[in-house]
């Protein structure tokens, strides 16, 4: 039988063998890493090499990553850039002054803070809104018109989950467009531009890399000439805002095993869910892979194969019990980030106080180890 044309190729072939990509002048079974900054030109002063000029512009390792995303979200194309936030900030860039924006309340703090302080500037009205809630959401499209929406799901760190569709449709028939932040579900679990997102954003610092030791973000586009993507495409050409060679390489190793690391997080998430729902110091489990989770049903029509490495519980007691268990945590690193190998505790009423959160809750992002090991670490912190 003669092998699946590339374009169909599922994703976990498609990660393993980087889109195919080798290194063509060794045969080397790795591609390789292109630190130039500038490539020449042929005697008719023409660029020798696939148009290759300047590498704020012209990124061979930068292009290649962003082939394999592309192909992994089903997405028409892939920008990367230095950070997350450099990936957030690059499409509320593309916003004139004056424009209205609808941001889910409770995401990612940093996003949330850096997007408030940036609508105040330039002069954007910005509505903050619980898409979780989908009548609410849109209503407030059809009452305000945004340039754009942006949504997170599963949220971090408190694991709501938005119908990605339901918004897509709403912020469409204002005349918007739907950005999705997916960080925590990777396209792994949720492809967000198959459910109607016109952009998808991941801090690829996380489960993309997964190993803890890349910092980057990406963009992924439903259509590469629309406006936005050009003008997002421009910006990062003209402003620099690029992935260095290093790091892009980095990055695209790490997603090769991408889809075998997202499914073990997601089976030892779910079995630490499962786990602390029955532990008597536990007051509350926030993880849509449990039947309890008021987003359950819908993360099963969105997320293929699992819920993702992230985790929230609610320690009884309150912020001096849950410092405690942390404390004697052995395994689980106290640390911030998600979606590397590694499992990782946070207590984050301590680094957002002022945003709502439990001051009991923990927030693990759950790694690779075995998870027996991780749960009787939980089990002896919490003391039982
Ligand atoms: N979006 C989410 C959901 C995140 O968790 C983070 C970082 O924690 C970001 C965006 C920002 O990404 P970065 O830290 O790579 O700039």
């Amino acid at each position: 039988m003669s092998p699946r044309p590339s374009h169909t190729l599922r994703p976990a072939t498609v990660a393993a063998q980087a889109g195919g990509l080798l290194d063509d002048a060794t045969g080397g079974v790795v591609p390789p890493i292109h630190p130039a900054t500038t490539f020449v030109r042929d005697e008719s002063y023409v660029p020798a090499v696939d148009g290759n000029v300047y590498s704020r512009s012209h990124a061979p390792n930068g292009r290649m990553v962003e082939g394999v995303l592309a192909q992994l979200e089903g997405a028409q194309e892939a920008m990367v850039f230095p950070s997350g936030m450099a990936a957030v900030a690059a499409v509320f860039r593309t916003l004139p002054a004056g424009a209205s924006v609808l941001v889910q309340s409770q995401i990612y703090w940093g996003t949330t803070a850096w997007i408030r302080a940036f609508c105040d500037r330039r002069d954007i009205t910005l509505i903050e809104i619980e898409a979780a809630d989908t009548d609410a959401f849109a209503q407030a499209c059809a009452d305000h018109k945004p340039a754009l929406a942006w949504i997170e799901t599963p949220s971090n760190p408190w694991l709501r989950i938005v119908d990605i569709a339901a918004c897509a449709q709403a912020v469409h028939a204002a005349g918007g467009l739907l950005i999705a932040d997916m960080t925590t579900s990777t396209p792994v679990l949720t492809r967000a531009v198959s459910f109607g997102a016109d952009i998808v954003m991941h801090s690829a610092t996380k489960g993309l890399n997964g190993h803890s030791d890349v910092l980057a973000g990406a963009l992924a586009c439903a259509d590469a000439n629309s406006e936005i993507w050009q003008a997002i495409r421009a910006d990062r050409d003209m402003a620099g805002a690029v992935l260095g060679p290093f790091e892009a390489w980095l990055l695209l190793r790490g997603m090769r095993t991408l889809p075998l690391r997202v499914e073990r997080m997601s089976s030892n998430a779910q079995t630490l869910a499962l786990y602390l729902s029955d532990h008597p110091a536990v007051e509350a489990v926030l993880y849509p892979g449990l039947p309890s989770h008021k987003g359950h049903d819908l993360a099963c029509t969105q997320m293929k194969g699992g819920f993702g490495p992230l985790l929230s519980f609610v320690v009884k007691g309150g912020a001096e019990a849950a410092l405690a268990a942390t404390a004697r945590l052995q395994l689980f690193h106290r640390a911030t980030s998600l979606g590397g190998v590694e499992s990782l505790v946070e207590h984050r009423h301590t680094i957002e106080p002022h945003t709502g959160i439990p001051e009991g809750l923990l927030r693990l992002s759950v790694g690779i180890e075995d998870a027996g090991d991780l749960a009787d670490d939980l089990g002896q912190a919490l003391g039982q």
